[in-house]
């Protein structure tokens, strides 16, 4: 069942009356006690004033030396009785303080003596007791008492003048009756101005609380409509926000793909003029000896020019392609052991010049793989001619294989200049090129290539690598006869 949610001011009634009449109950259970306490010190103190004042003036302190036997000392006792004016008295005791009984209405009690109780010595001292009493049918309780149940008892000591000598004790039985009466018509009044009182003090409250609830109200009103109209216009603002962010980020694809469509033409276009430069300066060459002869270092400078140029173009002409997903690799299962020795032909001239010496330990048998023959050995290219590049003089590079599983893992391991741990994370980045490897030639665009085609043949590259003692370039390949045999052309 769903409790309906109360608003602020009725919570506050329901929970204000819960609270004030628990307060209710708790205070008139402590006033019965509290009123009983009061009302019977109310009447110890009403009674010693009053009998001793009665007793001052009917009895005398002779009265009490012997048990009443004569009909003058009865009447005076009588009158005393009479004149002490106790509400529904029904028996009366006169003691002497040894404890025999003076006087008493009950005739068969006088001469009496009893054993001085805790209420006798106390009156002795002075003191007086009023309590109520739940009779017990002992040998000195008449039937007419019992017939009473109970009885409000007081003990009242009797002294003479200014003399503090307490020469008797009165003791009454009243019916409870009487001051039962006088305690509930106090707890009436108690009661009446109580619930009074805390009545007035609920209806202010509940005014106080009304209008407080009332301002809170209209101001929540207030926030509410201002608080929707902010979320409103916060989406409005988030959808033009939103639609200017996607046509500003259309506009970048826009753009991106118009600069690689440039960078993509621009190289092509590029790769004719330099390839015809290359043909000319073979045919010049091979036409005019002489002029090679004489010219030999602007020869040199010719050809590397238009090598570095055409290798930059073609590195270009890959990312191009790379990047817009158009680069087509025939998979199929290839001699690893043939590309490398491809490439070792390619880089030889290279490797020669920077001294570099090369130790291909890779056995000519070695099983076959998955990729695309002519990308290996590109990538063995770039890695031979990194591992040269950033070695020193008469440094030795090691090629390597080995069969883990279902793959050969291929090695190419140097003793050059390594890499930082800080730089570690940027190898594999496009453009990005080591500070130390600023006086090298080179595109940055190199290892961004490699990775690309290894991931291609679905392989994977790492490296281990060591400032000032070398690096360790590794990638995988699916083993021919452990892949799926379908030739294939992977597109990205
Ligand atoms: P680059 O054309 O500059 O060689 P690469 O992408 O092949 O471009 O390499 C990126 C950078 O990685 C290099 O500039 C160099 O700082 C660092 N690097 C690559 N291979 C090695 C290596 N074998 N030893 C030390 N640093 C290397």
């Amino acid at each position: 069942m769903k409790i309906p949610r109360l608003n602020f001011f009725l919570q506050f009634i329901l929970l204000g009356t819960a609270v004030f009449i628990l307060l209710g109950i708790f205070l008139s259970t402590l006033i019965a006690p509290a009123l009983n306490t009061f009302i019977l010190d109310q009447r110890e103190l009403n009674s010693v004033v009053f009998a001793n004042r009665v007793a001052a003036e009917i009895l005398k302190p002779e009265d009490f030396t012997q048990p009443v036997s004569d009909k003058e000392g009865t009447t005076r006792f009588e009158r005393f009785t009479l004149n002490l004016q106790v509400p529904g008295m029904f028996r009366i005791k006169v003691y002497r303080p040894d404890g025999t009984i003076v006087y008493s209405d009950e005739k068969r009690l006088i001469g009496v003596k009893f054993p001085l109780n805790e209420e006798l010595k106390r009156a002795l001292e002075l003191k007086t007791t009023a309590e109520i009493t739940e009779f017990k049918a002992d040998k000195s309780r008449h039937e007419y008492e019992l017939s009473f149940i109970r009885g409000l008892e007081v003990y009242t000591p009797i002294t003479f003048g200014n003399s503090v000598e307490v020469v008797g004790i009165v003791e009454t039985y009243s019916r409870v009756g009487f001051i039962e009466q006088q305690i509930d018509e106090l707890k009436t009044l108690f009661t009446q101005r109580v619930v009074f009182s805390l009545l007035v003090m609920f209806s202010v409250l509940s005014l106080i609380v009304w209008r407080a609830s009332r301002t809170v109200n209209k101001q929540r009103q207030e926030l509410l409509k201002y608080a929707s109209g902010l979320a409103a216009m916060v989406d409005t603002r988030t959808r033009e926000l939103k639609d200017t962010t996607q046509r500003e980020v259309e506009k970048a694809k826009e753009l991106l793909k118009l600069k690689d469509q440039f960078v993509f033409v621009a190289a092509h276009e590029l790769r004719t003029p330099l390839n015809a430069i290359k043909w000319g300066l073979s045919v010049l060459e091979s036409n005019n000896p002489e002029m090679v002869v004489k010219d030999k270092d602007l020869f040199t400078i010719l050809r590397k020019s238009n090598e570095r140029l055409l290798f930059l173009v073609k590195d270009i002409l890959d990312v191009a392609r790379i990047e817009g997903g158009t680069l087509k690799l025939k998979i199929e299962s290839i001699s690893a052991a043939e590309a490398i020795s491809d490439a070792l032909i390619e880089v030889e001239s290279e490797v020669d010049q920077l001294q570099i010496i090369i130790d291909n330990k890779v056995p000519g048998n070695i099983p076959s793989v998955r990729g695309d023959v002519l990308r290996l050995k590109e990538i063995f290219v770039n890695l031979l001619t990194n591992a040269a590049k950033y070695s020193k003089v008469g440094g030795i590079v090691v090629v390597s294989a080995e069969v883990k599983d279902e793959n050969i893992v291929f090695h190419v391991i140097d003793t050059g200049i390594g890499i930082s741990t800080d730089q570690k994370k940027h190898i594999f980045e496009k453009f990005w090129r080591s500070p130390e490897a600023q006086y090298t030639e080179g595109t940055g665009l190199g290892l961004f290539i490699v990775k690309q085609l290894v991931q291609f043949m679905s392989g994977e590259i790492w490296f281990e690598s060591e400032k000032g003692k070398g690096t360790t370039f590794s990638f995988s390949l699916k083993r021919a006869d452990s892949a799926a045999k379908d030739e294939e052309i992977h597109e990205t």
